[in-house]
Formats: C-alpha cells, sequence, structure tokens
C-alpha cells in the first residue's frame, strides 16, 4: 500500500484518502487551477500507524469510561494521548516513503524559471479529516496547521503532530457527546508547498459590504496575507464585474510594511520601499486571472467562494477556497409607508422635476440599454454620459447613485425628463416590468400608476418653456442657457436667451457612440470633425449671432467605457481628479486639433459666433499651449474667435492674474467642480450630497476674488455650473458684477426674474450710499 498520494492523483471522491481538504484540493486540480502542489499522507497510513505501532488498544483504554464533563481528568487524558502519538515513531518505511516523497517534492522543476529548487522546501502541513458524514465542528480544535515547515524529519513530526490533534480535548468532548465512535475517525495530513509569497490577499466572488452578487472583490497586500485578516495593513481593493471582468474599481492604500519569510522560515515584518507603498499591488492582468479563476470556483461549487491567494514570481496561486457563509443575495425590503398620494417605495433627490408612470426597465450594465424602450422608467446604478441615448428613449430615470451635478441629472434636465437620483436601492427594491410612478418633482417613487399624481407636470413645464412669460424682461446682465445636445436647441433658443454660456461637447460625442481616441487610433480625425460640426452648427443656427460657448472634450476615463474604444480607457484610482480635461487633451493633441479644427471650419461657414472654452485649467503653460493650438488651425484667439477658459480649480481662481495676462477672452465658473475640489466632496457621492454647497463662503470668495481680477483685465466672466440656476447664487453673481450667467433652460425664465430683481436692489443701494 502507498503511504502518499500525490494532489494530482486526488479527485473530489477522495474524502476516504486524503479527507475533505485533501478532496477538496483534487478537484481544484482537475478543474485546472493554480494550486500549490503537494501530497496527502493518507488516511489509510493513519490506520496503519495506529495498528503496526500497536497503540490504538492504549488510547482506547485511556478513553474507556472518560467521563468528558470532568475536564482535569479530559485535559490528562486528551495530553497523554497525543504524546503518546507523538513520541511514537512511525513505521520506518513509512517515514522513509513520506520523507522520499518530500524531497520529489522539493526537486520539481519551477515552472517560469526551469531552475531546480533546493530539495528541502517549505511546506505546510495540514490536517484533512475523512469522515465525510460529520459535521465540520467534530473535529473541533484539531484542525492543526504547521506553516512554513522544512527538513526530512520535520515533516516526519509534523505529520505525527498532525495526528495527534485528533485527540484535543475538544475533540474528544465533541465525539462523545455526539455519540461518534473515536475509532471510526481518521485523518490525514497534506503536506504543501509553501508559495512564497511577494504580494497575496483574499478574493469574494459577491461583494460583501453590499451584497451584490454581480461584483468580484479583492483585497491585496505584499507578502504574506495574515496581515489583512489582522487589520494591520490596509489592503488595495479592487472589484471587478464578474460578467465582463471589467474592473469597476481600484482603491490603492498606503501600505508601510508586509510580513515575509527569512531564511530561517520565520515570518518578518519589513518595511516597503517608499516607490512601492502607494503603489497598485496587483496589475490589470493578475486582477483579472484572479477574477476568472474566482469566477470559475463560483461556477464550480455552485456557491459564492471566499478564496485566499498568493503571488509567487508573478504567478497566482489559489491557496485555499471556501464556501462564504455570510452572503444573502440583496432582497431590500420595500417600506411600508404612505402619503396621501400612494404607497412610496423610494426616496432621492429631484434632478429634473415632473411626473411621470411607467414600467421600469433595470439597467445593471450598458450593454442591457437596449432593453429600454420609449416611455420606459430607466433604473440604473448612476448613468454615465454613454447611456445618452437610452435616457432620450427613457419616460422617466431614477437612479441609486450621484448627485445633483452628477450627468444624470444634468442631462435629464435638459431633456426634461423627469430624473430622481440618490435613492440608494432602486436597482434592488424595483422589479423589471412593474408600473411605478416617478413623481421627481417630490423626489419620490410610488408603487404603481397614481392617479392623484397623474397631472402631466412634464407637459405643462414645456407649455411654460414655450410662453416664456419673462423673456421681455431687459437685464444687464446677460441670461445664457447651457445645452449639450443639439436635437433640444430650438427648445433652448425659445427660452429668448442671451446665447449659449457651455455646450459640453462630450455629451455629443456620447451620442455619436465612438470614443475621440478611439478616432484618432483609427487615422479617423476627420469623421471627428465631422461628428462635432453636425452638432454644433445645429446649435450655432439656433442661437444665430449669439454667442455660441463650446467647451473642449472634458471625458473622465471612467464615464465613456462603453463607447466604440471606450475598453482602452486607463483605470483610474479617482477619474474625478484624474486624465481629463486640457491635462488629457495635451497629452493627445491629436483630439484638441480636432475639436479646435470643426470650430474653424464652422467659422469658415459663417458660423463666427462659435467660442471655445478650455477647461479644468491649473497652469498658465497649459492656456499657452491650447492657443498655439488655436492659432496653428488658422484662427487668432481673442481676436477672431472668443477664447476662454472654465474656472473650476482652486488653483485657477489663485493664478487667475496670470492667467488674464497671457490672454483670455472670458472665464466661466464651473461651480460643480470647483465646489467639489474646494470643499473636497464628491459630486457624485449622495452620501454627503446635504454638504454640497456652492454658496460655501470658501467657493463664494474664490468667485469673488476672480470677477474682480477680470475686471482689472476687461476679461468678460461668466458661470456655467449648476449653480446658475440658483437663484441665491445668481443674486450673489449679480452683487460682485459678474458679466453672464447661464442656467438650464427651464430655469432661464426664474434666473431672469432674479436677476432683474437683484440688479434693481443693487443699484438702489448705490443711490442710497449717496
Ligand atoms: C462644472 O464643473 O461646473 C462644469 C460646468 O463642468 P462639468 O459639470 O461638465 O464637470
Ligand atoms: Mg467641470
Amino acid at each position: 500500500m502507498s503511504y502518499v498520494v500525490w494532489f494530482k492523483d486526488l479527485r473530489k471522491n477522495s474524502i476516504p484518502i486524503a479527507g475533505g481538504k485533501g478532496a477538496n484540493i483534487g478537484e481544484m486540480l482537475t478543474l485546472h487551477l493554480p494550486v500549490p502542489n503537494g501530497f496527502a499522507v493518507t488516511a489509510q497510513a493513519y490506520g496503519e500507524y495506529l495498528e503496526k505501532t500497536k497503540i490504538q488498544p492504549k488510547i482506547l483504554s485511556l478513553l474507556k469510561d472518560l467521563d468528558v464533563e470532568n475536564n482535569d481528568k479530559l485535559q490528562a487524558v486528551a495530553t497523554k494521548i497525543q504524546n503518546l502519538i507523538t513520541s511514537t515513531p512511525m513505521p520506518a518505511e513509512m517515514a522513509e516513503e513520506i520523507m522520499y516523497t518530500y524531497e520529489m517534492l522539493g526537486s520539481e522543476k519551477h515552472k517560469a524559471t526551469d531552475l531546480v529548487e533546493p530539495k528541502e522546501v517549505f511546506v505546510a502541513v495540514r490536517s484533512s479529516a475523512t469522515a465525510e458524514d460529520l459535521p465540520e465542528a467534530s473535529f473541533a480544535g484539531q484542525q492543526a496547521t504547521f506553516l512554513n515547515v522544512r527538513g526530512r524529519e520535520q515533516i516526519v513530526s509534523s505529520v505525527l503532530a498532525c495526528w495527534a490533534s485528533l485527540f484535543t480535548a475538544r475533540a474528544i468532548y465533541y465525539r462523545v457527546k455526539n455519540n461518534f465512535e473515536h475509532s471510526k475517525v481518521l485523518i490525514s495530513a497534506l503536506v504543501q508547498k509553501m508559495v512564497n509569497a511577494e504580494k497575496s490577499g483574499i478574493m469574494f466572488t459577491v461583494n460583501p459590504s453590499t451584497n451584490h452578487d454581480d461584483e468580484i472583490v479583492i483585497e491585496a497586500i505584499y507578502g504574506l496575507g495574515e496581515l489583512i485578516v489582522g487589520g494591520e495593513v490596509n489592503p488595495d481593493l479592487y472589484i471587478v464585474d464578474k460578467k465582463t471582468r471589467d474592473i469597476k474599481k481600484i482603491e490603492v492604500r498606503k501600505k508601510d510594511f508586509g510580513l515575509f519569510r527569512n531564511e530561517n522560515g520565520e515570518n518578518e515584518k519589513r518595511p516597503i520601499t517608499k516607490d512601492k507603498q502607494e503603489r497598485q499591488v496587483l496589475n490589470e492582468k493578475q486582477v483579472k486571472e484572479l477574477a476568472r479563476l474566482g469566477k470559475k470556483l463560483e461556477d464550480h461549487y455552485k456557491k459564492p467562494q471566499d478564496i485566499e491567494w498568493a503571488v509567487e514570481k508573478e504567478e497566482v496561486y489559489i491557496v485555499q477556497t471556501r464556501a462564504v457563509t455570510t452572503f444573502k443575495p440583496h432582497t431590500i425590503e420595500r417600506p411600508d409607508i404612505a402619503d396621501e398620494t400612494g404607497k412610496i417605495l423610494l426616496k432621492g433627490e429631484t434632478a429634473s422635476a415632473g411626473v411621470y408612470t411607467g414600467p421600469v426597465k433595470i439597467v445593471r450594465d450598458p450593454s442591457q440599454l437596449n432593453k429600454v424602450q420609449k416611455g420606459d422608467v430607466l433604473v440604473t446604478t448612476m448613468t454615465t454620459p454613454d447611456m445618452v441615448p437610452a435616457m432620450q428613449r427613457a419616460g422617466a430615470i431614477v437612479t441609486n447613485e450621484g448627485g445633483m451635478t452628477c450627468h444624470a441629472a444634468i442631462v435629464s434636465r435638459e431633456m426634461g425628463t423627469p430624473c430622481i437620483v440618490g435613492t440608494q436601492h432602486a436597482t434592488d427594491l424595483l422589479k423589471d416590468g412593474e408600473v411605478i410612478t416617478v413623481h421627481a418633482t417630490r423626489g419620490i417613487v410610488y408603487e404603481g400608476k397614481v392617479e392623484s399624481a397623474a397631472v402631466p407636470e412634464k407637459e405643462l413645464k414645456v407649455e411654460e418653456i414655450l410662453h416664456h412669460p419673462g423673456a421681455d424682461i431687459v437685464t444687464a446682465t446677460e441670461i445664457k442657457v447651457i445645452m449639450d445636445l443639439p436635437d433640444f436647441a430650438s427648445k433652448a433658443a425659445a427660452t429668448g436667451a442671451d446665447g449659449v454660456g457651455l455646450v459640453r461637447l462630450e455629451i455629443m460625442i456620447a451620442n455619436g457612440g465612438i470614443h475621440p481616441a478611439h478616432f484618432i487610433r483609427q487615422k479617423r480625425e476627420e469623421d471627428y470633425v465631422h461628428l462635432l460640426k453636425e452638432g454644433i452648427r445645429k446649435i450655432a443656427k439656433a442661437f444665430a449671432h449669439k454667442p455660441v460657448w463650446i467647451r473642449c472634450s472634458d471625458m473622465r476615463s471612467d464615464e465613456y467605457r462603453n463607447l466604440q474604444g471606450g475598453d482602452k480607457e486607463p483605470h483610474e484610482t479617482d477619474p474625478m481628479i484624474g486624465w481629463h480635461g486640457i491635462r488629457r487633451l495635451l497629452d493627445e493633441p491629436k483630439i484638441l486639433r480636432a475639436e479646435f479644427q470643426a470650430v474653424k471650419e464652422l467659422h469658415d461657414e459663417g458660423f463666427d459666433n462659435v467660442g471655445i472654452m478650455v477647461p479644468f485649467i491649473i497652469r498658465v503653460e497649459e492656456l499657452h499651449k491650447a492657443k498655439e493650438m488655436m492659432r496653428e488651425v488658422g484662427l487668432e484667439p481673442g481676436k477672431e474667435i472668443d477664447f476662454g477658459i472654465m474656472v473650476e480649480t482652486p488653483a485657477a481662481c489663485w493664478i487667475i492674474e496670470d492667467l488674464c495676462k497671457e490672454g483670455i477672452s472670458f472665464v466661466s465658473f464651473g461651480t460643480n467642480d470647483l465646489t467639489q475640489l474646494t470643499l473636497g466632496i464628491d459630486r457624485n457621492n449622495e452620501r454627503i450630497a446635504h454638504l454640497f454647497s456652492e454658496m460655501h463662503p470658501a467657493v463664494l470668495g474664490e468667485i469673488a476674488k476672480v470677477i474682480q481680477t477680470c475686471k482689472k483685465y476687461k476679461v468678460k466672466t461668466s458661470i456655467c455650473g449648476q449653480a446658475g440656476s440658483k437663484p441665491e447664487m445668481a443674486e450673489f453673481l449679480v452683487r460682485q458684477g459678474i458679466d453672464s450667467i447661464s442656467a438650464n433652460a427651464d430655469a432661464v425664465d426664474d434666473i431672469r426674474q432674479v436677476v432683474a430683481r437683484a440688479e434693481k436692489k443693487v443699484l438702489l443701494d448705490a443711490e442710497r450710499k449717496k
């Protein structure tokens, strides 16, 4: 009889030979998973050991008539039996076979390098219980594991120690209490190569913090994984889409030290070098490979898995896997509340007012966007601009995440589509196909069709827009409109606005379905220029002879992944403050040049009302380079074309004087980003949305300073952030002497009246002071 079996020869039915853990390893190997190699000292070897050494009768007599309630006695017997086993040597041939196999394990060639490793490798020796029908708890206390064991004799004594661990006081007590016969329980010892982990961590095939089963969560640190469990080092976090294997989120944390094995097999803490501390532990390939393995394990075991993994010499290994026991599929209870209108399902923030009743279409990832038919209620985690075509078909929009300045809010306001953002649970609580009433004006989603809310507020709003009661009010401050979708140009022009203060090119681009970087990679600059010209022309025509300020594309890397070529976008820790705006356009100058080219060609067609502005400026050089490029395409900034910048970073506020000196026609406050960056509040995070206020004195102080400086240099000032649609901000800006205010189409009338009143007050105050 062979006392040992290589892991590769184990299968899932090998429990009687190698115990549950051994069979599990065999099963993983049949799936071709990268499991560190090793062998099982069989349960039969243990049986033969008891027989040949004749110690079984001694053990059984010690256990006979033992009163397990008498703890002193129980402890004494347990210790005696364990000592008996550890001090009784194995039969020589058995020990020889184990030692020989251990040496074979050590002389295996390393996969990657083909070098023969030293014969005496470090191994883990673990006990693996055989009795499948016994609950795991029957072995409580005997799950002995010895890590970093090296040397022939040490292996043999560790195997004996594993066997002995069948007789801890707890294990004996449990068997007696549950009437299991001691002699029926066998044990195998698994001898497995230790991965000398350069990196390691854990992986859950469901998101344990949100219970979302469409996400895989990986945590990673340098060195051995123990420090994660102990909470001593903050691991990097990677969230992967289980289906597409796209990396949805990466959070890199600072890792000052790690636990590594030294020459003697002892674990020691070592500092992580400065250059690596804040670097991502895993590269994209490793994250995706781990996610692939995790999904494979989950598919095979048909249950979410909790997996330990390690990386040695850039090779990924699965060390252990077990079912996640705490996972509950996400079932959010429907609240049992109602108001005079109906049964309330969800509450969120009003992103775009109006009321709409229709069937729910839940979009969990952009591949499902086609589900949304005209008139459906689009329900999703968070809209990105590349969802615009589906948003246009939707009768209403409800999202889990996002605040007032997120793109769902911006685009839905422009389209006049009722939209509620930040409901947190919409995708979990609502069901596909069920009819709901989105009362966006109140920020409430009601169950079913609610008669008393059925006032077609959306239509009323359109009527209002067409009448524009305030259009004949004359204000000294120009009132402009913000618009992004060329198809809505005539609706926006009907407001009688004095021009367009912001056209976000990225929304127009998203509607076209192709990422600008993709156009460039495919050498299709001309197609890109054509797309932009078609869109901008519609707006320039609708606003003939009034200024239309186009903003160069400001594309965050996470928002446009679903466009053609979007899969090449980098995965950034925080795309909001990452590679977008002018910093990106200067790295990819062909995109910027194409955008300028489109504007130049429109000027040639006679649309010289089109001006341009540059987003996310933080340095004078950026402005300088952008102006140079404008000249290269044939328009002199400030002379032949209105050329401005967005003021949306605190940096731009601080260096405003230098920016004015460099030469600009105008500045436009992007208060969405300016507030985000000044207050340190993520504008898309609904949890802290209540703290997001453009009226914070710090933001107002920045605006006031910039307006003052710009006046000195005769640079025009404007606002195109969401705050321009707020009466209190409009009044503040008038008092500061801003030249123009841009608002959403549906807010233009109100803002015009607010501005008219504020201007009168300013005049009156001045008169009274005389
Ligand atoms: C802003 O930041 O205020 C702005 C208008 O730009 P966006 O909302 O597109 O970031
Ligand atoms: Mg911005």
